[in-house]
């Protein structure tokens, strides 16, 4: 970053402080390596030169709308930049081509009005403030100009406002690509907006980061015809959270739909026979039911509503319910050991009961799926033996069962809206929006970060790829020389978790299918193979954990159960007592396996399966135009005007942002259109305002004259190297 190479005894400083990241002062003393400056808190504190930036004395008081329009382009710059504009409500800012948009944690709708929408259409980037519908024109812009496909890439982290954003890019999308139909019919248009609310119903809770928190990745693809009008449309998943149906720890929830179901009219709630949250071990687990913020007999029928919107007729609606219903009862459902064998039966005559409920609901056979939670068939030489499990298994057996109808219901609703929109498959080209969950490192990480952070890696090198091009074309379109910017690559980091034979995942998966292997002995091999590895740590305290170091930072991973998550199996005793249902609905999530398949419980990787999904995502993404939505949570409290510094320099060099910026840094960060470059230093030059000037004469006279070199002129700028505009308006200072 800048160098301090201009900074004197009453200079204004930024220096780095514990508890705000960076604070303001006046430099008091230099003395060889070291400065004294006198903080704005009143503190005196001696640091380093290297870790002063001089501070940016004709700073706008309400910052600037591109950070790229910073004189002094450095961390605390930037910090001062984001906060005075957020305290002024204007969330939004771009970073060259990036927009950075901070959760307001409030309902700003003057931003999102209609009349918005219609003055964004056309404008020219960067002729209005900031903003997602900013973002959407030009992508939608630049597909029908140049014929190429476009992708918008949102990300932040959980309760940064993805979800929020991915909306508001889809609402000006359909506003812009929405044809008038008279038909009656509903619109591909309607259909992609509708299939919001549906898929958040089934795929949102409520977790300790985000009251409406997305548990999967989405990737919603909207296709246009030759006319640049949408014609179709296609929804892709990633990685639907499992683990939440049956375990909510306190105070999140499980998913909507289970609150909404409890919630619903007298008779539906007599119908499907639920009834009281709290009643449900599922449910249960958590103390928190209620939300203030969503109201679910409401959202119920919302819910139905957008279903009607998106295709799912009624007998389908109810089907879908009835499973829901279904799975409530089944947590309810407690195993003890049996009095005659010391295999698992259910607990009492309230644990019955809801076996029976659960198999109505199902329309399956009460035996059989007691049976199947409690017994398992083993072919041993040709033998059928009847094996009974233990309480605890059976347990195990149930929650299993739990989560993998959830989940194929979960794959059926995007399947069913797929199908409903219809995809155009001669479309010319399309706008792709992201929506997927940011880095993540908590106290504990187990094989759901593993996989996050595996996707935050991949479209970190995507991103980073990216930005070093966009910016190398803006020094071709201006024609200044320019050499090679270094950038930090992950690619040893993509090796690591990736390689096949010898990767992370391709290590988890020889365990998974190797029946003696424990976490321990995964977590050896690892230790093994990657002893020498830069970008792997084995923990000193623990014998299972492993750190990789990632290009956000280091995370560490809790092995226990990585075997178990990817394994990616229906037991076939749950796969043949569904697809036996008599609910047409039901067995067809469950359809017949292929034979082969049907004999052994042949394992299929999760982990493989979402490598080659993401795969396939960036192919998708490297033949688009790809355009960056970077979304920041500013205070962990969702709260409005909390602006906590540290917490959202740690997003911003998450997201890439700071790289984005050091990317730059190394180029020419400072640029300045001729005219303003010459309104802010003919000072250093006087004599070139004589008479009749020339913008580009003036402005190289003003540069030669200060004795700069590195410098470039462009066709419409003035091209700076970092430090550089410090340096100018250090000799203004002093003239
Ligand atoms: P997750 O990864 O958990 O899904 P997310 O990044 O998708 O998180 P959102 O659900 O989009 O986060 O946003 C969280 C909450 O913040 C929203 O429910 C809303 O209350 C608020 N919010 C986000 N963006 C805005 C906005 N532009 N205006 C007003 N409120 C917003
Ligand atoms: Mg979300």
């Amino acid at each position: 970053m800048v160098a301090p190479s201009n900074i004197i005894a009453g200079s204004i400083v930024w220096v780095e402080d514990p508890e705000v990241a960076w604070i303001d002062g006046e430099v008091k003393e230099i003395k060889g390596e070291k400065i004294t400056v006198k903080c704005t808190s009143g503190k005196l504190v001696v640091r380093k030169t290297s870790n002063v930036y001089p501070k940016d004395p004709e700073f706008p008081p309400s910052g600037v709308d591109d950070m790229t329009k910073l004189a002094y382009l450095h961390e605390p710059g930037v910090l001062q930049n984001l906060r005075c504009r957020f305290d002024i409500n204007e969330i939004y800012t771009y970073t060259g081509g990036i927009l950075i948009a901070i959760n307001p944690f409030q309902r700003l709708p003057h931003l999102y009005e209609n009349r918005v929408m219609e003055k964004y259409k056309g404008a020219n980037v960067g002729e209005l403030s900031p903003h997602p519908f900013a973002i959407a024109d030009s992508a939608y812009r630049q597909m029908i100009k140049e014929q190429i496909s476009q992708a918008i890439l949102v990300s932040g982290e959980s309760g940064a406002g993805k979800t929020e954003s991915t909306k508001m890019l889809m609402q000006y999308l359909a506003f812009m690509g929405g044809r008038n139909n008279n038909t009656g019919e509903r619109s591909v248009e309607q259909k992609v907006l509708e299939s919001n609310p549906v898929l958040e119903a089934f795929g949102n809770a409520k977790t300790v980061r985000n009251n409406n928190s997305s548990r999967f990745g989405k990737f919603v693809e909207i296709q246009f015809d030759g006319r640049g009008r949408i014609s179709g449309a296609a929804i892709r998943t990633y990685l639907l959270e499992r683990s939440r149906v049956c375990q909510v720890s306190d105070p999140e929830r499980n998913y909507h739909c289970f609150y909404m179901l409890c919630a619903a009219p007298p008779e539906d709630v007599e119908k499907f026979k639920v009834g009281n949250p709290r009643t449900f071990h599922y449910l249960n687990q958590s103390n928190c039911f209620e939300l203030d913020v969503l109201d679910d007999s409401k959202e119920y029928l919302e819910t139905k509503r957008a279903m009607d919107i998106v295709g799912i007729n009624q007998a389908e609606q109810e089907a879908i319910f009835r499973v829901v219903a279904a799975i409530l009862h089944l947590g309810n459902v407690e195993f003890v050991k049996g009095k005659k064998t010391d295999g698992a039966e259910p607990k009492d005559d309230k644990s019955r009961m809801h076996l029976k409920t659960a198999a109505d609901l199902f329309m399956c056979d009460e035996k059989s799926l007691e049976d199947s939670l409690c017994k398992r068939v083993i072919v041993t030489r040709g033998d059928r033996i009847t094996k009974s499990l233990d309480p605890a298994t059976a347990a195990i057996s149930r929650d299993a069962l739990a989560k993998i109808v959830y989940s194929k219901l979960f794959d059926w609703l995007v399947q069913k809206i797929n199908i409903s929109i219809g995809q155009d498959l001669e479309s010319k080209f399309l706008i792709g929006v992201l929506d997927i969950y940011g880095f993540e490192s908590f106290k504990t990480n187990s094989f759901e970060q593993f996989c996050i952070n595996l996707t935050n890696e991949k479209l970190q090198q995507h991103f980073n790829q990216h930005v070093f091009k966009m910016e190398q074309e803006e020094y071709k379109k201006e024609q200044i020389d320019w050499s090679y910017i270094e950038f930090v690559d992950n690619q040893d980091i993509l090796d690591l978790v990736e390689k096949k034979p010898g990767g992370i995942i391709a290590l988890l998966d020889e365990a998974c299918m190797f029946p003696r292997s424990t976490h321990e002995t995964f977590a050896e091999k690892l230790y093994q193979t990657f002893k020498d590895h830069k970008r792997f740590v084995k923990p000193k305290l623990s014998r299972t954990d492993f750190t990789i170091c990632h290009y956000a930072g280091d995370v560490t991973y809790q092995t226990e159960l990585f075997l178990e998550k990817n394994k990616d199996l229906v037991v076939p005793e749950h796969q043949a007592l569904l697809n036996a249902s008599k609910c047409s609905f039901v067995s067809s999530l469950f359809p017949p396996l292929p034979e082969e398949t049907s004999k052994s419980s042949k394992f299929s990787s999760i982990a493989t399966g979402f490598k080659q999904q993401l795969q396939s995502l960036l192919e998708t993404l490297n033949a688009t135009e790809p355009h960056y939505v970077r979304c920041i949570k500013p205070n962990n409290a969702l709260k409005p005007g909390i602006f906590e510094n540290n917490n959202i320099l740690q997003q911003l060099r998450c997201g890439g942002v700071m790289e984005a910026i050091r990317i730059s840094t190394a180029g020419f960060p400072s640029q300045k259109m001729f005219r303003e470059f010459i309104n802010r230093f003919s000072i250093l030059a006087p004599e070139v305002l004589n008479g009749s000037y020339n913008d580009v004469a003036a402005s190289k006279r003003i540069l030669e004259k200060s004795n700069l070199s590195g410098y470039q002129v462009g066709k419409t700028k003035v091209f700076l190297r970092a430090g550089q505009m410090a340096e100018l308006d250090a000799r203004r200072g002093a003239v």
